[in-house]
């Protein structure tokens, strides 16, 4: 039986966990809390890394893999260099920071450009060609909406509602937390995980063919009212 099988850190799940959104959100800290317990004020904003740590995740040991962006580089190059590796999204904003909020909007854009670039989201035009209907292939892409700094409650710009309202629109949960007082820090990367190992079951179902994919003509007769 597989779960018999003795397993060394190679042969452990590996879910690769990318941070995104503006910069001074607290994507290190909250990286570095997860990591090594510890909140760390003045991380360096202009510095990108990854770590990798093994954690249990719901009595099993895996690895996490979690590549924090500073939004230095180039936007396509850090697409095609490692946003392709990543199998999950945090994608966080300060609830301090309307801005930090606005520009989750672009990164969802962006977002769905990966997407499309993994043939996870398909396009299809209304015949009239002015109007494109984005068709998800996948609902599924693990992605959270995180809203840090939730102990900085009376410097709050975004309130609760309006980016529930947002997630639910992405279909994506939302979860606030504070890299400070650690609030929700384990949870945003465990849901994400686990987010990524459904979807890595689903994906491998599909491939032993016990599921088959409806072809996108057909997907896209189900889900377009063509006008
Ligand atoms: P990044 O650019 O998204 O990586 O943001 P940083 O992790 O470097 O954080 C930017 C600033 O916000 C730093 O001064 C952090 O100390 C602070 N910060 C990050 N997370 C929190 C938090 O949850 N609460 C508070 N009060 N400050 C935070
Ligand atoms: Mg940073």
């Amino acid at each position: 039986m597989a779960a018999n099988k003795p397993k060394g850190q190679n042969s452990l799940a590996l879910h690769k966990v990318i941070m995104v959104g503006s910069g001074g959100v607290g994507k290190s800290a909250l990286t570095l809390q997860f990591m090594y317990d510890e909140f760390v004020e003045d991380y360096e904003p202009t510095k990108a890394d990854s770590y990798r740590k093994k954690v249990v995740l719901d009595g099993e040991e895996v690895q996490i893999d979690i590549l924090d962006t500073a939004g230095q580089e180039d936007y396509a190059a850090i697409r095609d260099n490692y946003f392709r590796s990543g199998e999950g999204f945090l994608c966080v904003f300060s609830i301090t920071e309307m801005e930090s909020f606005a520009a989750t909007a672009d990164f969802s854009e962006c977002g769905a450009q990966i997407i499309d670039s993994r043939k996870r989201k398909k396009c299809c035009l209304f015949p009239t060609g002015e109007q494109i209907l984005r068709v998800k292939e996948d609902e599924n892409v693990p992605f959270l909406l995180v809203g840090n700094k939730s102990d900085l409650e009376d410097k709050r710009q975004v309130s609760v509602e309006e980016a529930k309202t947002r997630a639910d629109q992405w279909n994506v949960n939302y979860v606030e937390t504070s890299a400070k007082t650690r609030a929700n820090v384990d949870k945003v990367f465990f849901d994400l995980m686990r987010e990524i190992r459904a979807r890595k079951m689903e994906d491998s179902k599909e491939k032993n063919g016990k599921k088959k994919r409806k072809s996108l003509a057909k997907r896209i007769r189900e889900r377009c009212c063509i006008l």
